[in-house]
């Protein structure tokens, strides 16, 4: 245990930008160590000036090597950079992870990088709300972009990618199965979509394809400007027409014109006040994932030992009773 004045300390190490701080205070909320909740606590206050880019998307595609170029770019422009990997099914551990999956090595030891891999503990919804505290942490300890890559397209594993400011998808010509999932409406179209490996033959065929979907939502880039625009627009608030954008990160392809893309959406949700709504709706999401899963582990505890319930089950499996009568019934004994 790490007495309350340890822990201030720790937050203060945090807040002044302190790495091995950083690094110690991650654990612990990955580790769901009480600490580590009241860590956040403390800190939560100086949080909410970072800006949080989810990168999500099928394996392989080169989300690594891309935030690898982007982290590149913004040292470059001065800005410290935060990375997050979050791989929910990797059995892997946190060293292997690091040395297979993220192509970063170049800013090990740049000390205005702090890159971090976060695997599945098997927590009760514990990935994402892990995920979630370590960016909060991120972004008091002064990251001033922070980059969450996720692997995996519309899981709810992973929903800390909703949390981000500027939802990234990124595709490779041949990843027909998301567009697919675009189309179904399985994954919530994104703000921005990456093609990576552009050098290949079907790049294009791609790009029209996702043009079809995107147009579908109305959300063509050319075609919203086209039908809804025109040169004198109304003032309204203005739709984001989400861009599609080649790249190959691999060889620094199509790097500038993604750092303008993700600076214009930026500049888009802030001029036209959706931030502010964005991480509204995603915080009263936080709140209510928080308390259902502790309501959940809380309900488990009380009943472990329940003769009552243990009996009501038993009706269920007899087929005597409905489950879904012996959830009434144990939540009506519950209200009091
Ligand atoms: P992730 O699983 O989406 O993070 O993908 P990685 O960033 O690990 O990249 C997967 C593989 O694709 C790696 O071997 C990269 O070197 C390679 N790769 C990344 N970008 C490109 C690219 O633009 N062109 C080609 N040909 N390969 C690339």
């Amino acid at each position: 245990m790490i007495a309350p004045r340890m822990t201030a300390t720790l937050a203060q190490r945090l807040l002044d930008g302190d790495r091995r701080a950083l690094a110690r205070a991650i654990t612990l909320v990955e580790d769901d160590r009480p600490e580590g909740w009241e860590l956040v606590r403390e800190v939560y206050p100086h949080t909410g000036k970072a800006a949080v880019y989810g990168f999500t998307g099928p394996p392989g595609v080169g989300k690594s090597t891309l935030i690898g170029a982007l982290t590149k770019a913004r040292r470059e422009a001065g800005r410290s950079v935060g990375v997050l990997s979050i791989d929910p099914s990797s059995p892997f551990t946190q060293g292997a992870l690091l040395g297979d999956r993220i192509r970063l090595t170049e800013h090990f030891l740049d000390r205005g990088v702090f890159i971090r891999s976060m695997a599945n503990r098997g927590a009760l919804g514990g990935l994402s709300e892990a995920a979630l505290q370590a960016a909060l942490l991120l972004d008091a300890a002064g990251r001033e972009d922070v980059f969450v890559e996720t692997v995996g397209v519309g899981q709810a594993e992973i929903d800390i990618i909703d949390h981000a400011d500027t939802i990234v998808l990124v595709l490779m010509p041949g990843s027909g199965d998301s567009i697919q999932a675009l189309k179904a409406g399985v994954m919530e179209i994104p703000d921005i979509i990456v093609i990576n490996k552009a050098d290949h033959p079907l790049t294009d065929t791609m790009v029209r394809e996702i043009r079809g979907v995107l147009s579908l939502a109305n959300l063509d880039s050319d075609d919203a400007h086209a039908h809804s625009s025109g040169a004198q627009a109304a003032p309204k608030a203005k739709r984001w027409r989400v861009p599609i954008v080649k790249t190959e990160a691999a060889h620094g392809k199509g790097i500038d014109e993604l750092v303008a893309q993700l600076d214009a959406h930026r500049a888009h949700i802030l001029g036209e006040g959706t931030l502010q709504e964005r991480r509204g709706r995603n915080l009263r999401n936080e709140v209510l994932a928080i308390a259902t899963a502790r309501m959940r582990r809380r309900l488990e505890d009380e009943l472990r030992e329940d003769a009552e319930f243990a009996r009501l089950l038993d009706e269920v499996v007899e087929r005597r009773l409905d489950p879904a009568s012996a959830a009434t019934t144990l939540l009506e004994r519950h209200r009091g």
